[in-house]
């Protein structure tokens, strides 16, 4: 009898044909009702479940009975209840490393349309505001040889930090729970503590994981300590962030911009931040492109397959369940 996966969000239809040849696919299917009550359903008897975004754990997985493994089309894996999957012997995987200098563009691409003010002025542009030359209202901020503070200088940020240091000639602050010395080094990155990376920095990063130390990271006292004309960035998880702080400071004009890509609670569809001209909103899009996002597939795969296998996958991140 064929082994079972259970698809739980959308997935790279090549890999999905693969995954229907060798093994009984159950898609989870949004239009069908409840997700939770199908879950619930569809995991009593299934050997492995692959998708992103949707949250796991007791509350509807718990009728699992041989699930063996979570294979996570994500490198974040805040979604999943990392204690409970532990205590059923659920591994879990992600697909990191393919991902990285995608996201770390996406994060640059933020840093640029939030200095230049690019999205504002393309609707400027287009609605026949341009009669004369531009004034004060349409200036930006210069990024070249400024100041980047990355918050979580892991995979990602140093691939935005390289970026700024190579392309922008910029001088890099960094800020992690431990020093990294080995991608600070080369680019000349120079540990600190937050607040002191939060008064210096032109631009700020955050590029951390989501975990219980680094939830609500970003609040009132840590926007109040940046520069007038920073700009922040956010392309990591929108729990690091308190909105709320981050709204108040954009609406005073205490910080110069934010570009946002992650926030509390998505999909985003109402928010304060929609009225705001100083922010950028993308709908969660930093490892969004089609290369991309077949390479993390191929990877959540390969990952599930090995696990259905016998294998221990290249990026389980539970190996013993402790
Ligand atoms: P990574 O290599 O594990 O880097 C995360 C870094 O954050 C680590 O260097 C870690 O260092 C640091 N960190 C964790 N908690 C911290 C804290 N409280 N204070 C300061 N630094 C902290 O992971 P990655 O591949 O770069 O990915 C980072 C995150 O980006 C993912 O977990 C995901 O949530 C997010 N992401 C978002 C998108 C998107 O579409 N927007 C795409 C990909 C990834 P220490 O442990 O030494 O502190």
């Amino acid at each position: 009898m064929k082994q079972k996966v259970v698809v739980f969000s959308q997935l790279d239809q090549d890999i999905l044909q693969r995954l229907q040849q060798q093994y009984h696919v159950v898609m989870i299917n949004p239009k069908l009702g409840d997700i939770n009550a199908q879950l619930l359903e569809q995991v009593k008897d299934a050997d492995a479940m692959i998708g992103a975004g949707r949250l796991l754990n007791a509350s509807n997985l718990a009728t699992a009975q041989q699930l063996k493994i979570i294979s996570s089309v994500s490198v974040g894996y805040d979604n999943y209840d990392m204690a409970y999957l532990n205590q059923k012997k659920i591994w879990l995987s992600n697909t990191p490393h393919v991902l990285t200098e995608t996201t770390a563009d996406l994060a640059f691409s933020l840093m640029l349309s939030a200095a230049r003010k690019v999205p504002v002025l393309d609707q400027w542009t287009k609605q026949g505001n341009w009669q004369r030359t531009v004034g004060m209202m349409q200036f930006g901020q210069d990024i070249f040889s400024k100041n980047l503070g990355i918050i979580g200088l892991g995979n990602i940020g140093a691939a935005i930090a390289r970026r700024g240091f190579y392309g922008f000639n910029m001088n890099i602050l960094y800020h992690n729970r431990r020093e990294k010395l080995e991608l600070a080094q080369p680019l000349n990155a120079r540990y600190c503590a937050l607040d002191e990376l939060l008064q210096q920095s032109d631009f700020v990063v955050l590029a951390v994981d989501l975990n219980a130390e680094s939830k609500a990271l970003m609040g009132q006292h840590e926007f109040d300590q940046m520069q007038s004309h920073a700009v922040f960035v956010n392309i990591a998880r929108g729990s690091v962030v308190d909105e709320q702080a981050l709204i108040a400071t954009l609406k005073a004009g205490k910080i110069f911009a934010a570009g946002l890509d992650v926030y509390a609670k998505e999909p985003l569809q109402e928010s304060e931040l929609f009225a705001l001209e100083n922010v950028v909103t993308l709908p969660h899009v930093g490892s969004a492109t089609a290369e991309t996002r077949k390479k993390m597939a191929e990877l959540a795969y390969r990952n599930l397959v090995d696990a259905l296998e016998g294998r221990t996958p290249a990026y389980v991140l539970n190996p013993s369940f402790s």
